[in-house]
């Protein structure tokens, strides 16, 4: 998939409320890039697939779960805390791709560091040599207003750019995984490079 913004945007399909069969039938219609939010599903969907599959875990990520399952991933989209990538940095066995997750929109439901949050969490990185900022994540607010939706994309992409500009070698922070499916294609209109699609897709 292209944009406007002329960006390449990889669809992820999060298999995560459907069985491997179903999974299965993604990846043979192109979708190699699937997510799970638990250890548990992404394991045992992994384990059926040998490995056809790129692994994004979208979900949050216990500290005590990440043995379980941080060298079975390709990328981790929910990195919000200093003590979770502590425990990636002692359990991976290389530079693990992760996403920062943001809580743009402040709601409280929702996971993520806060806005102004997200530049001194990244810069307190630099120590932990198998973490590897790609890039930021968000999810949008449950409303229908489209321009809210839009703005939180917005405020994310700005936040990437200001991430890009610190230029630290361990936080290229080239991507943006943001939208579902509800709200891709105003998270495509407005830059994103993943977006996470469950039951639009497969569900
Ligand atoms: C479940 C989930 C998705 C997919 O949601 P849909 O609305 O089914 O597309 C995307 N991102 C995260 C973090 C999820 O937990």
């Amino acid at each position: 998939m292209r944009s406007e913004q002329n960006q390449e945007v990889t669809v992820i399909a999060v298999t995560k409320q459907v069985s491997t069969e179903r999974a299965l039938e993604a990846i043979e219609a192109g979708l190699i890039h699937l997510g799970e939010n638990r250890p548990e599903g992404l394991l045992a969907k992994k384990g059926e697939l040998n490995n056809q599959a790129k692994w994004h875990y979208i979900g949050s990520l216990q500290s005590r779960k990440v043995k379980q399952v941080i060298n079975d991933i390709d990328y981790l989209h929910s990195l919000d805390r200093f003590s979770l990538a502590e425990e990636i940095d002692k359990r991976a066995q290389k530079p693990i791709n992760c996403f920062v997750q943001a809580n743009v929109s402040g709601e409280e439901s929702k996971h993520g560091l806060a806005k102004e949050e997200v530049i001194p969490f990244i810069e307190s990185l630099q120590q932990l040599e198998n973490i590897r900022v790609v890039g930021l994540m968000t999810m949008a607010p449950n409303t229908e207003d489209e321009t809210i939706i839009r703005n939180v994309f917005r405020e994310l992409k700005n936040l990437q750019q200001e991430v890009v500009q610190l230029n630290l070698p361990f936080a290229p922070c080239q991507e943006l995984s943001m939208g579902m499916s509800n709200d891709y294609e105003i998270a495509v209109e407005e830059g994103a490079t993943f977006v996470r699609i469950g039951t639009a897709l497969v569900g």
